[in-house]
């Protein structure tokens, strides 16, 4: 006989940033699962929580940058600040119930599959333990800062810091700062600390592109207005000139010579010829790679800033820091009374170095000796009901992380249906599918601007992209269902016809 009653599932979230505390919500809707959201810290809202340096904006327009179901009033820029993003995400993980079920102080060392008994124990680095049918790693992806390997840093006698580890004991009013990396932090940083310093010197190994875009600040009466009208709020979360703007980096990204690339590219170029005047440093700020090949940065100050008289761009190699400076390696040497390291994350790491450990013992770490992957960005074979939102191959870009994760939790919502209705044990992708999906996922990638030549974090230790090789539109068809003849549903005999 069929028991067809279903089961009420456990569920493990790890991380309470912006896909753990959209997993929690959905489950708490659903309202037939057991949850709990292990979370590392003591506070909510990962990436945001982390990064708290000054200019932390978000590039994504902030009444975009929203869930779905929990539009936003009260943003006060078009960009919204860190801080503001921070607020927001306490905000709807309280009004939408869920801030009780996150485990603070939770972090997740290990990841162990019981084969027999067909689900998960999480072990915790406090010590405690706790158990789950369905595991969903909801860990983020910068969240491991890179630290450079420059010589003599510990020598430094004044403060020296990464971007993510924001040290606010740090003076820096008046002060000579140093800033180590030009990705989209250092560029933000360089546009809210050149007016505090007394002299600010820009350590650019490798110029950006830097994509032009409005900035506003919403007054007292339209927040009135977004509260009384969310309409105004949906108006802009669709406004054809922001998807238009997705839609032609999406569609661009696949073909480097496509119309939108050569479009945006041009745009950048006008950028870069229009705004800067002094001849030597526009050359210094020209990249000598395509435009979007490393993450396109988007501001609408950066060019006016870096002209500032106490900006000074430096492009030579860093030989040595010493105590009271950087020593380049032609012997020019920078007075510095503050260093900060803008030098980007570790993007490999996922869950990771939390050990995870699917059926028979198969180690994660192994399953991504090459590269760090999943089918369809999702699941992992060997390893099943296990889910990742943001993992590796997933779309990255100058668009809401949010949406692909709502897409996400869509699609490997769809896959625990055989779980919920007890007809199966476990469910994951079928070696085959998944060797099928990475082999055109690698092909494709090659041609993505991302593959056109220059070093970026997108990019695995073998030179391929990370990244989602294809349209925005093929990742939310691919999200829409899954198919199913990919997947392995091991049968659950109890529930098997007699
Ligand atoms: P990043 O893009 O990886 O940039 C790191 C920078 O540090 C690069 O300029 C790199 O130079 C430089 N660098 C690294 N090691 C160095 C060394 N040893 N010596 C000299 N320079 C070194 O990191 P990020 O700026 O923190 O940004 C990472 C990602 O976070 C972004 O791409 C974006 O996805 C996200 N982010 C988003 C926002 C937002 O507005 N939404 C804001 C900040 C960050 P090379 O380029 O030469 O390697």
């Amino acid at each position: 006989m069929a028991d067809n009653e279903g089961r009420r599932l456990r569920y493990a979230i790890i991380g309470a940033g912006m896909a753990g505390i959209l997993a929690a919500i959905r489950l708490n809707q659903r309202g037939d699962a057991d949850f709990s959201v292990f979370e590392k810290a003591d506070r909510l809202g990962g990436t945001w929580r982390e990064n708290r340096y000054p200019g932390l904006t978000c590039d994504v327009p902030a009444h975009a940058y929203t869930y779905s179901f929990a539009p936003y009033a009260e943003w006060s820029a078009y960009y919204s600040s860190g801080a503001e993003i921070l607020t927001y995400f306490e905000w709807v993980a309280r009004e939408w119930g869920v801030a009780s079920s996150i485990r603070y102080g939770h972090e997740v060392t290990g990841c162990m599959w019981d084969d027999t008994r067909a689900c998960w124990t999480l072990t915790f680095s406090n010590g405690g333990q706790a158990e789950a049918d369905v595991v969903v790693a909801a860990s983020g992806v910068l969240h491991h800062p890179n630290i450079p390997d420059i010589e003599g840093l510990k020598d430094f006698s004044g403060k020296a810091f990464h971007s993510a580890q924001w040290d606010d004991e740090a003076d820096l009013d008046g002060k000579r700062v140093g800033i180590i990396g030009s990705g989209s932090t250092g560029i933000q940083l360089l546009t809210a600390l050149y007016e505090r310093a007394e002299k600010l010197v820009h350590f650019q190994r490798s110029p950006q592109w830097i994509m032009p875009v409005p900035q506003f600040e919403y007054s007292d009466a339209e927040r009135e207005a977004f509260r009384k009208d969310v309409g105004l709020i949906d108006a802009i979360r669709n406004d054809p000139e922001y998807w238009a703007n997705v839609m032609r980096f999406t569609d661009g990204i696949t073909d480097f010579d496509s119309p939108q690339m050569l479009q945006i590219e041009e745009i950048c170029r006008q950028n870069l010829e229009g705004t800067v005047k002094d001849a030597v440093l526009r050359e210094k700020l020209r990249p000598d790679y395509r435009a979007a090949c490393k993450r396109l940065i988007y501001s609408w100050q950066y060019y006016d800033c870096v002209q500032a008289p106490n900006v000074e761009v430096e492009t030579g190699r860093i030989a040595r820091i010493e105590a009271e400076g950087v020593r380049m390696e032609d012997g020019t040497f920078h007075e510095l009374d503050v260093l900060v390291l803008a030098t980007g994350f570790l993007a490999d790491r996922f869950i990771r170095p939390a050990v995870v450990s699917g059926r028979e013992g198969r180690l994660l770490d192994e399953f991504w000796a090459e590269r760090p992957t999943a089918y369809y960005a999702v699941t992992l074979p060997e390893f099943p009901n296990f889910f990742m939102l943001n993992g590796p191959t997933g779309p990255v870009g100058n668009f809401s992380l949010i949406d692909i994760a709502e897409r996400q939790w869509d699609y490997l919502d769809q896959l625990a249906e055989p779980l919920r209705t007890g007809d199966a044990r476990w469910v994951e992708p079928r070696a085959e599918a998944f060797a099928d999906y990475e082999e055109r996922r690698i092909e494709s990638a090659k041609k993505t601007i991302f593959g056109s030549g220059c070093s970026s974090w997108y990019l695995d230790k073998t030179g391929i992209p990370a990244t989602w090789p294809w349209t925005y539109q093929a990742f939310a068809d691919a999200m829409a269902a899954p198919v199913w003849s990919d997947y392995h549903l091991e049968p659950n005999p109890a529930n098997q016809e007699t």
